[in-house]
Formats: structure tokens, C-alpha cells, sequence
């Protein structure tokens, strides 16, 4: 029998509800509305667009949403300046500076000017630091949207084998860490591969739990799928174009075989896609909720 889907879609959609509801409740009983501020430097198309989902969806979730563009050429010191701002705004709750940014400015500098009470992209050093002891900490938003597509699928993750493909710092390494933790949805056995490990399909093979996030298409075949595993699909790889002039996408696992072998599986798109703004939302609404109290 084909894998179960794991549709993000729905669980998001879900999340978004329970969010939305949060957002009602805390403007009624504190006066307080969550504020995120998107700064985004120059004109990538792909990050123009990442930048508008997140206004959208921040809209649609009852925010104050400010969006704040900025010129290719803008001086690293101005930046600086400008994140410090919203450091200093009490209607703000969550910054969130889109990447890449230009040659000219150093990305490290500018995360780590981002107060770490608003640092929704969890990706300051004192967030990660937080994440790696166990203390509450903003989670980056795509490794905790992982984490919550295993707890809402009914996915065993205590003591589960569970083999990452991926050790970079936005996907690989937290999405271990998360799970590693002594806590509730976590508690799991983690091994982490990656281009030197010498015999990648000797460890994805023990994998109750399968996450791949190495951006390589059919990186992941069904030989190297434990029967019954279940596999979370993270890479997003561009294969052309429809007719129609859109995107072709596929994931890092061979989607078709790997359905055939594991019991469960998220697709690509609309597995952990829709996840990772939803998770963004989430931090930002606890960011406002703890400048309430
Ligand atoms: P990355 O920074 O390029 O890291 C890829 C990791 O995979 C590296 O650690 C690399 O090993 C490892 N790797 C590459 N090919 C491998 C192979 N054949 N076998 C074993 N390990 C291999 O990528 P990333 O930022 O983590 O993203 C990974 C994928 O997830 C991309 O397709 C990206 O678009 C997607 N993504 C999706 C979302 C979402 O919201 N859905 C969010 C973030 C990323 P080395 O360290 O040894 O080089």
C-alpha cells in the first residue's frame, strides 16, 4: 500500500486557525496586537515573493504587518541603524530581514543586531544557544514546522532512529537538536549525514524517522528506505517549467519508489513548504504574547 501523505498544507492551515484565535484573544484581554516588520534590501524576484507570503499571511492572521524595503545600495551602517529601530518599537514583536542580502553588507552583523526577544527566524546565536540547551527559545521556523508535521501525524518520535540528510545551520542541524531534546515530541535517537559521511544508505536504512534536506534531487531512492519509515521531504529543487511558464518542483527523495516503501511521506510541493511561514507566525504571536505579560 502507498505511503499515507503527510499534507502541510492542512496541518498549516490547522496552525493558522489556532494562531488566528490566539491573535483574537490577545487583542480583546491585553490591548496587544503582534507586530512583524519584513525588511528586505533590493529586488530578488524570489525574495520579493517570499517577503509578500509572509505580509499576506501576516494580514490574514490579524497582525500589524509593516513592511520596509530598501535599496540595493543602502549602507551596512543604515541597516544597522534601521533594525535597531525596531528594536526600540513597542508595536513591533518579530523582525524578520529577508536573505540574502547584498555583497557589500555582512548578513552575521545584521542577524546578530536583531534583538533576540524579537528574533522570530530564530537564527541569533543566543536563540540557537537557547534551542541547544533546552531553554524556550524562538525555534528556526522550518525545523520546528518539521517537528510539529511529526507530533500532528501521530509520528512516534520518542526513542524513534531517526537519520537526518543535511547539516546546515537552517534545516540540518536544528531540526536534530529539536528533536534531541529531553521534552515532549522529542526524545529521538538523531544521526546526521552528509557529503563525507561514508555510507549514507547504511544509516537511512535504520531510519524509523527520514528527513532529507540536502537540496539534490533523488538524493534518496527506495534502496535506501527502511520499510514502513516515515520520510519528511525538505529539499525544494527546480526541474523547468510547465507549458505555463511555472515551476516545476521536486523534493530530494524519489518520490514515486520512496511511496511504494516507507508508511508515510510528505510531498513536494505542499509537505514542508507551507510550514515554515505558519512557524514564523507562531514565534511572532508568542514574541507578542511575552511583551504582554
Ligand atoms: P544546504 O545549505 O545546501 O545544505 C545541504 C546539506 O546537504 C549539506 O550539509 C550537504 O553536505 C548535504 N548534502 C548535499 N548533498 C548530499 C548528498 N547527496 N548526500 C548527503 N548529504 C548531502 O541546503 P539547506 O539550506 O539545508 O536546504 C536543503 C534543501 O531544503 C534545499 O532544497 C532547500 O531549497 C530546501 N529548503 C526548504 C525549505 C522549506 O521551507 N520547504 C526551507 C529551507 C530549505 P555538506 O555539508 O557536506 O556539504
Amino acid at each position: 500500500m502507498p505511503a499515507k501523505l503527510i499534507k502541510g498544507k492542512e496541518v498549516a492551515a490547522q496552525i493558522r486557525q489556532e494562531i488566528k484565535q490566539q491573535v483574537e484573544k490577545l487583542k480583546a484581554e491585553k490591548g496587544v496586537t503582534p507586530g512583524l516588520v519584513t525588511i528586505l534590501v533590493g529586488e530578488d524576484p524570489a525574495s520579493q515573493s517570499y517577503v509578500r507570503a509572509k505580509q499576506k499571511t501576516s494580514h490574514e492572521l490579524g497582525f500589524y504587518s509593516v513592511q520596509d524595503n530598501q535599496s540595493a545600495d543602502i549602507p551596512e551602517e543604515d541597516l544597522l541603524k534601521l533594525v535597531d529601530k525596531y528594536n526600540n518599537d513597542p508595536q513591533i514583536h518579530g523582525i524578520l530581514v529577508q536573505l540574502p542580502l547584498p555583497r557589500h553588507i555582512n548578513e552575521t552583523k545584521v542577524l546578530y543586531a536583531i534583538d533576540p526577544d524579537k528574533d522570530v527566524d530564530g537564527f541569533h546565536p543566543v536563540n540557537v544557544g537557547r534551542m541547544v540547551i533546552g531553554e524556550p527559545a524562538y525555534l528556526p521556523c522550518t525545523p520546528s514546522g518539521i517537528q510539529q508535521l511529526l507530533i500532528r501525524s501521530g509520528t512516534n518520535i520518542e526513542g524513534a532512529e531517526t537519520v537526518i540528510v543535511g547539516r546546515s545551520n537552517i534545516v540540518g542541524k536544528p531540526i536534530a537538536n529539536i528533536l534531541l531534546q529531553k521534552a515532549a515530541g522529542a526524545n529521538a535517537t538523531v544521526t546526521i549525514c552528509h557529503t563525507r559521511t561514508r555510507d549514507i544508505a547504511e544509516h537511512t536504512r535504520r531510519a524509523d524517522i527520514l528527513i532529507v534536506a540536502a537540496g539534490k534531487p533523488k538524493a534518496v531512492t527506495a534502496d535506501m528506505v527502511k520499510p514502513g519509515a516515515v520520510v519528511i521531504d525538505v529539499g525544494v529543487n527546480e526541474i523547468g517549467r510547465t507549458a505555463e511558464g511555472k515551476r516545476k518542483l521536486v523534493g530530494d527523495v524519489d518520490f514515486d519508489a520512496v511511496q511504494q516503501v516507507a508508511s508515510a511521506i510528505t510531498p513536494v510541493p505542499g509537505g514542508v513548504g507551507p510550514m515554515t511561514i505558519t512557524m514564523l507566525m507562531l514565534n511572532t504571536l508568542q514574541a507578542a504574547k511575552r511583551a504582554a505579560k
